[in-house]
């Protein structure tokens, strides 16, 4: 029999949806107060669903790190990735699924979480099926392919009454933080103008990313959603118009279905400016700010890290951490918690991201400034 838990308490409450009722102290069935305290021993059961690359190479191995989650169960469409994974990381036959049961995963109790790690145009499907099956859900950005999409990904979380969180891992990594906290507290002063790219060269071009259909565009989708995400959280604001150029495609036959190298800029309501370019044809990767009284940048800025940072001042000193292990455990914490998950990576935050990708295309297809 299991015992009583303080998550009975906590879900009791939730249930109530007023955590601001005064109750009278819960007590176990010797008497003892029951604190919400024991809950940091608790560990959220996260189920991947798509055991592609980066399932294996940074979630999974990132789960071995976490301290209030761990990797409960898989998702596959292969059933020797199921038997694989079974073995490398002990999970009982129960835990696994493929696309077609697992709507079953709703009678799982091992199962609190589900993160969905497919190609961009399956997480719309995946993120309903698993708010219908009552599981808090965590989605790979780009959160979907239209925005539409996105509101009714977080209309079914709502409908549930689970929480969305998106895969922004670097919300977490305190490098980035930390030009978040000297933009938005304009510690060099206002920012005038950031450039914020980035870009990798592509290997195999038969990928789903090489399909619009399957990504929703090129290297934009994929990577530029971190030059938009940059620019958003070094200046604290959201742009009022856009423009943006395709540039010719030097590979054409290997980009028939999507862009090649894209360069966009956004203009704050600040007056700060942002210039970006993102490329599946070569890469870069860095976010620069110059303030009114310095500058400050990441270069490294947006990968698995170690990131690196200076300011017009001297370098950036911060801790290394795993980018992955940071961002499930700082979800997991508050859901343990009973918290509401902050704004800035919930799913309303990935429809805005999915907006303004969708804008940039609008702008280099018509050539003109696009007011957002
Ligand atoms: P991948 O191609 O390595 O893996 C995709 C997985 O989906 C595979 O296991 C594949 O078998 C499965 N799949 C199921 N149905 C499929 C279909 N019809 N076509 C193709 N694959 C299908 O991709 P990935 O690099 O793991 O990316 C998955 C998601 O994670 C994407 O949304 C991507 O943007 C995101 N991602 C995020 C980060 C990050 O840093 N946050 C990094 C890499 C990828």
């Amino acid at each position: 029999m299991k015992t009583p838990t303080p998550l009975s308490r906590r879900t009791f409450l939730n249930t109530l949806g007023a955590s601001a009722i005064t109750l009278p102290a819960l007590t176990d069935v010797l008497g003892r107060p029951i604190t919400t305290a024991g809950n940091q021993d608790r560990k959220l059961g996260i189920a991947l669903v798509g055991l592609g690359s980066y399932s294996k190479n940074q979630l999974a191995p990132a789960l071995q790190q976490t301290k209030h989650c761990r990797l409960a169960g898989i998702v596959t469409g292969t059933p020797a990735k199921a038997e694989e994974w079974m073995q490398k990381y002990n999970i009982p036959k129960a835990n696994v699924y493929d696309y077609k049961t697992f709507d079953r995963i709703a009678d799982n109790k091992d199962i609190d979480v589900i993160y969905v790690v497919l190609p961009n145009s399956m997480h719309a499907e995946f993120v309903i099926r698993a708010a219908q099956a009552g599981k808090h859900v965590i989605c790979e950005k780009p959160m979907a392919i239209t925005e539409k999409d996105c509101q009714s990904m977080i209309d079914a979380c709502k409908k549930a009454n689970k929480q969305l969180a998106i895969g922004y891992r670097l919300h977490y990594e305190p490098f980035t933080k930390e030009v978040m906290r000297l933009g938005q507290e304009k510690v060099f002063g206002q920012v005038k103008f950031i450039e914020s790219s980035d870009a990798f060269r592509i290997g195999d071009p038969t990928q789903w990313r090489m399909k619009k259909s399957m990504a929703g565009g090129g290297p934009l989708m994929d990577v530029g959603i971190y030059a938009v995400q940059g620019a958003r959280y070094v200046t604290g604001e959201e742009p009022v118009s856009v423009t943006a150029q395709f540039s010719p495609k030097t590979e054409p036959q290997k980009f028939k279905d999507v862009e090649e190298t894209l360069f966009w800029q956004f203009r704050f309501p600040s007056g700060a400016v942002s210039n970006s370019t993102t490329s599946y044809t070569a890469g870069v990767e860095r976010l620069y700010a110059s303030c009114e009284k310095g500058w400050f940048e990441l270069s490294p800025a947006f990968g698995y890290g170690p990131l690196k940072g200076r300011t017009s001042k001297g370098p950036i000193e911060q801790p290394v951490v795993n980018h992955q292990a940071m961002h499930m455990d700082g979800v997991c914490k508050d859901l343990l918690d009973g918290k509401t998950l902050p704004g800035h990576i919930t799913g309303e935050e990935g429809k805005r991201d999915v907006r303004l990708l969708q804008a940039i295309y609008r702008a280099a297809e018509t050539g003109k400034t696009i007011s957002l």
